[in-house]
């Protein structure tokens, strides 16, 4: 059994500590971070995020499904708000299948319990990876309490810190790709509290969406009946964050384009002015190995924008896969394990990265628009007559395990066969058709 050291205790690294102390290697891992448990190290960049399919299936392979069960609550729509608070739902599956809302410290929380449960997972807190010898395995951390430096020897290392990766920084100085993308837009978090004797202000049941074409908010249930928002903005320019200078901007602004929300914001304005405003950028990188020894893992190799909702399950994806490689070539063959992960999971990555950013363009624009709204009622009519035939892109991320790479390819086949389809003559009104299924199904066939 191997010494193996995690750098980084956010999301992943905790279920990966979970998965190799089930194994039964020795494992440290190392959060440059206090124990959140303890301290709220998350307060005012406490987002929620949504676990979907493929993220149960790692935590399901891990054991650990039912303790993230109680923290989560379902959610089975988006509803879309518009500037005059019309609300319209859209449901994510014909089938009303969920995804889940779970807050990020609370999941860190549970993780980290979890992977203490285990004699052989030492988790230290407050020590932050200065640097990592690739060919030795050894890493050096400091010890932000008490300042001072130790060097920890491994066999194996996993670089789990997350986009600004210590760990990948000394990938950089061996041949290494890298490039780093901020986008135009921000965010921010935004709480809304739930109503006085604790029931919720609107459906906990959906992903609440004001599409603002070059911005939006959107907001996820808590358990608490309060649902934490999110505000995502260009950083400048006309609509941005550097126009809302003061109260009176932000009331104005908030009055222009989020009304409905209002009443469940009675402190926007200290909010707004204390939590931060952090940035966006997507991550690609490769390789994601060196030799046997050292491996990048979650956002530290693959940072993506949030809008599909996947960061996180694309690195427990990233854990179950390396998990099932240990079973399938044994756990002293490092070598050959962390070069199958690369290979397996890069491809991954990188359609997850593609995916995202266009999914922003459906969150924060297309789902207002009635075209889309056609094509997603188009789509589940196919797919409830030829469930064999046709599952949605969105279906295929959220609701399956089908890889990243697959469902992106056969997405962009869905996108030219629904062109088509959307132009046929007098659709709006013949959609329910068996001429509009036919076409579908025709051009499916065509290679
Ligand atoms: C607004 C927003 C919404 C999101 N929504 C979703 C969603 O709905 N669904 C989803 O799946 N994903 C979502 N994500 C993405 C998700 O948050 C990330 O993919 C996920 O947190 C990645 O986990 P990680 O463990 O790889 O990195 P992180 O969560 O960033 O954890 C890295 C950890 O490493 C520690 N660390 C960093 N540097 C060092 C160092 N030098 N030494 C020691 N420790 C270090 C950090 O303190 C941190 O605890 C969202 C992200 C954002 C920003």
């Amino acid at each position: 059994m191997k010494n193996i050291t995690i750098v980084g205790g956010g999301l992943v690294g905790s279920l990966l500590a979970v998965f190799l102390a089930k194994r039964g290697h020795k494992v440290n891992l190392y959060e440059r971070r206090a124990d959140p448990r303890r301290t709220n190290v998350y307060a005012g960049r406490s987002i929620n995020l949504v676990v979907s399919h493929r993220g149960w299936t790692a935590l399901k392979a891990a054991g650990v499904n039912e303790a993230v069960e109680r923290i989560v609550v379902p959610v089975r729509a988006r509803m879309t708000h518009d500037r005059d608070g019309k609300l319209t739902r859209l449901p994510y599956s014909i089938d009303e299948r969920a995804i889940h809302s779970v807050s990020r410290g609370e999941l860190n929380k549970v993780m980290l319990s979890e992977a203490e449960k285990f004699p052989n997972v030492g988790l230290h807190f407050e020590h932050r990876c200065t640097s990592v010898n690739l060919e030795t395995g050894t890493c050096t951390f400091h010890n932000e309490a008490t300042g001072e430096a130790s060097a920890v020897p491994a066999d194996v290392v996993f670089g789990s810190d997350g986009a600004p990766s210590a760990v990948r920084q000394e990938f950089m100085k061996h041949r290494f790709t890298f490039s780093q993308t901020y986008i135009e837009h921000d965010y921010k978090e935004i709480a809304f509290a739930p109503n006085p004797d604790g029931t919720p202000r609107m459906d906990p049941h959906c992903l609440h969406i004001w599409p603002r074409r070059w911005f939006m908010m959107m907001g996820l249930a808590n358990t608490d009946g309060g649902f934490t928002g999110t505000l995502f903005m260009p950083h400048e320019g006309e609509f941005s964050f550097d126009r809302i200078k003061d109260e009176d901007d932000l009331k104005r602004f908030f009055e222009e384009h989020f009304r409905d929300a209002i009443p469940m914001l009675p402190d926007l304005a200290e909010q707004y002015f204390r939590n931060p405003q952090s940035n966006l950028a997507i991550i690609r990188c490769a390789p994601w190995t060196y030799k046997d020894k050292v491996a990048l893992i979650g956002d530290a190799a693959h940072a993506i924008v949030p809008f599909y909702g996947e960061g996180m399950n694309a690195g427990y994806e990233d854990c179950k896969v390396l998990n099932d490689l240990l079973n399938q070539h044994g756990d002293d063959n490092w070598g050959t394990v962390l070069d199958a992960y690369h290979k397996a999971r890069k491809p991954n990555g990188d359609a997850i990265a593609d995916l995202s950013l266009r999914n922003f363009v459906e969150m924060r624009d297309l789902v207002a628009d009635p075209k889309f709204i056609l094509r997603k009622k188009i789509e589940g009519r196919l797919q409830a007559k030829h469930p064999d035939k046709w599952l949605p892109l969105y279906s295929q991320v959220k609701f399956s395990d089908i890889g990243y790479k697959t469902a992106w390819d056969e997405g962009l086949r869905h996108d030219r066969i629904m062109e088509q389809v959307l132009a046929m003559p007098g659709i709006e009104e013949k959609w329910e058709s068996e001429e509009v299924e036919r076409k579908a199904l025709g051009l499916l066939k065509l290679p």
